[in-house]
């Protein structure tokens, strides 16, 4: 543990706090920080950011509205590991100000009308439990309702343990979303940020029509100790990183943050128009499923359907904000 202790001559002011880069150990003034977009100045060290500040400098000023921030987890197997799930939840919702792990919209991007929907690593490490996915799911159906292109940024160290098996389920649940945006010919576009792995790597993020990364972003399933004592093999150093998922084929693009929101918005101006960005073909060929897994996506698709019936409209209201939340502000 470590103890940062402050001293301060009397009389005198504090001095100010530095941000210290992880990566390169320059130190920053915060606020220098924050307005280069979290990134460090010195070494472009991209820091983690919260769905707020994400949704920021994503999102058109003032065009975000958050749905659905009215949704609680439950505590189906009353979880109780050093303390009760339901105390966790509600630790996180104070350190966040969030309700989840998951925080989804409709916005504009470059003047292009999506829905947006950001996780948050901040909120229980962006842990995909059962209201990420019923909001991941709504903001799919949303998408392919209105024709709006659905944009995902996500950042997760995988599925909720605390929930179990319902968690896992999420994972179905999610690709399901993709595929009923896949038959409604919509656009979407997911952006990796630092940490993406696990059950959300495995599950709508790597399905989508471009998947772009964050630079130095870690993206697996599982994490390169688990794997090297796995396979009894050594792991290349930069096993993992954005970068190397690039070169594999995984994502099809590095983009830095500072070039993220119009390397997004020309993304979505394309394929709105049908058109197609440089660069994407191999990857988009490659992954084209076999039809024996597409029809199976289609029927499971059918029954999730049934299963939340009219979901991307009936929670929300007509003056277009989410029921219960209206004090939620738009950034
Ligand atoms: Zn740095």
């Amino acid at each position: 543990m470590t103890v940062t202790v402050e001293i301060a001559r009397r009389g005198t002011a504090p001095a100010p706090r530095r941000w210290v880069c992880p990566k390169c150990a320059s130190e920053h003034d915060p606020a220098v920080v924050k307005e280069n977009l979290s990134v460090c100045p010195a070494c472009g060290y991209h820091q983690r950011i919260g769905a707020r500040e994400r949704i920021v400098q994503l999102a058109d000023e003032g065009t975000f509205v958050e749905y659905w921030s009215h949704l609680r987890t439950l505590d189906p197997l009353d979880f109780v590991d050093l303390e009760p799930y339901p105390e966790r939840v509600r630790e996180a919702q104070g350190a966040s100000g969030l309700t989840e792990a998951l925080v989804a919209g409709p916005a504009a991007i470059g003047g292009t009308p999506c829905v947006l929907a950001v996780m948050d690593f901040g909120f229980m490490g962006g842990s995909m439990g059962s209201v990420v996915g019923e909001k991941l799911w709504r903001a799919a159906a949303v998408a392919a309702d209105e024709g709006r292109p659905l944009v995902a940024v996500a950042s997760s160290g995988g599925a909720r343990m605390q929930e179990g098996a319902l968690s896992l389920m999420q994972m179905a649940k999610t690709t399901c979303a993709v595929d009923v945006l896949n038959d409604a010919r919509v656009p979407f576009v997911a952006v990796m940020a630092d940490p993406c792995t696990g059950g959300v790597v495995a599950s709508f993020v790597s399905l989508a029509d471009i998947c772009v990364a964050e630079p130095g972003a870690l993206l697996y399933f599982s994490g390169p100790r688990v794997i090297a004592q796995t396979t009894r093999e050594q792991l290349p150093d930069d096993f993992g990183g954005a970068e190397r998922n690039l070169a594999l084929g995984h994502v099809d693009a590095v983009v830095p943050r500072a070039e993220l929101k119009d390397k997004v918005a020309n993304y979505l101006r394309l394929l709105k128009g049908g058109g197609q960005p440089d660069g994407l073909e191999r990857r988009r060929s490659s992954r084209s499923r076999s039809s024996r897994t597409r029809r199976l996506a289609r029927a499971t698709s059918a029954r999730v359907a049934a299963a939340f019936k009219n979901p991307g409209r009936e929670p929300v209201g007509g003056s277009g904000t989410a029921p219960g939340s209206p004090e939620e502000p738009a950034p």
